[in-house]
């Protein structure tokens, strides 16, 4: 008999199995997958870690959870930034002064600010209600037509006036020259990769992989006296009360015969014909060394197609539009009145989660518990 059955081997589920185990639990971690780490896998190609369901660059602000992961692996020094890639011209990202010089020839933050002004007030916008109004209020038309509206519209196969605000305030907007992607204290990528990272999570506990919750819930539920499920809320309840929207993502993976692709670890094509969203080129989250710090012939990359989930995908975002938000809110009350089961996680929250946020939440959700 176990304390714990945690469903899920991803970081949700690995903070919380670490922990009770230190705490003297008895737990075992079961998987669908035949890998541990979930949607932070990464599989090592031709000496480089690859990203194998979408590139994780860690960072955070939140002291406690950097110190946390810290037990289980050293980071590099990554910073992010991406660059932006609109039919061939090519801009940076997050939107600073560079982008701002690009885009429109201003030198000063002055010049700057005054075109995103300009550009705001001609638009009419004074309370953004949407992702659209929200963008050009932020950065101005000229930006929003070129850097987001495609992106955004290939991201989440909607329109850019339907999709909530918050999504583009992941974003920062400065009127300084840097081009790091975040704005956290602590950043960088798991030296030796996340799926090592989570094994050293995950020792000494029990794990069974390849396991199907929902083949054999009732035998698996009778192993154990609480369950910590991180799958998506609504598969949990077979989807009664209807079906929550995610985005899926496809990778189209090539090894290429050559050092160096693109430059960058990820280049976004914001315009709405190339049909991919991002191209990303592993080995540059390890500045193109291998472990003993040997150049790497070759490079693997990857484009990225989003697609609408539908059953039997991989869910990767869930769409926190109202509507979605509403149903999930119903899920959330059923979630609630379970004495035996916690849901936590990307897709047991059904929440545009970062990685620190979910290891932050599992730990809460530790801390709560009368062990
Ligand atoms: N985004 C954009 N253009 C870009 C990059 C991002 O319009 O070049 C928008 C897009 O709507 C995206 C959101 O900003 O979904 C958040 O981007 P982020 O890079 O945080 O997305 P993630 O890496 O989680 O896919």
């Amino acid at each position: 008999m176990y304390d714990y059955l945690v469903v899920g081997a991803g970081l949700y589920g690995a903070v919380f199995a670490r922990e009770a185990t230190d705490a003297g639990k008895k737990v075992l971690v079961i998987d669908k997958r035949d890998h541990i780490a979930g949607n932070v896998y990464t599989e090592k190609v031709e000496g480089i870690n690859v990203h194998k369901y979408g590139a994780h660059i860690f960072h955070t602000n939140n002291k406690k959870v950097w110190e946390y992961l810290n037990r289980f692996t050293e980071f590099n020094r990554f910073t992010n930034s991406p660059v932006a890639n609109y039919k061939g011209e090519l801009y940076s990202l997050p939107f600073n002064m560079y982008t701002f010089n690009k885009m429109w020839g201003v030198v000063t933050p002055e010049e700057a600010a005054a075109k995103i002004e300009e550009q705001k007030k001609e638009a009419g916008i004074t309370e953004p209600r949407n992702l659209e109004e929200q963008a050009i209020s932020l950065v101005g038309t000229d930006i929003y037509e070129k850097l987001i509206k495609g992106y955004t519209m290939k991201q989440w196969g909607r329109p850019c006036t339907e999709l909530p605000s918050f999504i583009i305030k992941r974003l920062p907007v400065r009127l300084t020259f840097d081009n790091n992607y975040f704005n956290a204290l602590y950043q960088g990528i798991p030296i030796g990769g996340y799926t090592k990272m989570v094994e050293n999570m995950l020792e000494g506990i029990e794990i069974r992989l390849g396991v199907d919750y929902f083949g054999h819930k009732e035998e698996l539920d009778g192993e154990a006296t609480k369950v910590v499920y991180t799958g998506p809320i609504d598969a949990y309840y077979e989807y009664k009360l209807g079906t929550l929207e995610y985005r899926s993502v496809r990778f189209e993976n090539e090894i290429l015969d050559k050092p160096n692709f693109q430059g960058n670890a990820a280049v976004n094509y914001t315009d709405s014909d190339t049909p991919w969203t991002r191209i990303i080129e592993h080995k540059w989250f390890e500045f193109g060394k291998d472990e003993e710090g040997n150049e790497l012939p070759k490079t693997v990359i990857s484009r990225e197609y989003s697609s609408e989930w539908k059953r039997g995908d991989e869910p990767y975002y869930p769409v926190n539009d109202e509507k979605n938000g509403k149903l999930y809110e119903s899920y959330k009350e059923m979630a609630d009145k379970e004495e035996k089961v916690i849901f936590g996680g990307r897709l047991g929250e059904y929440k545009y989660y970062d990685m620190d946020a979910v290891v932050a939440a599992a730990l809460a959700k530790c801390e709560e518990q009368s062990w």
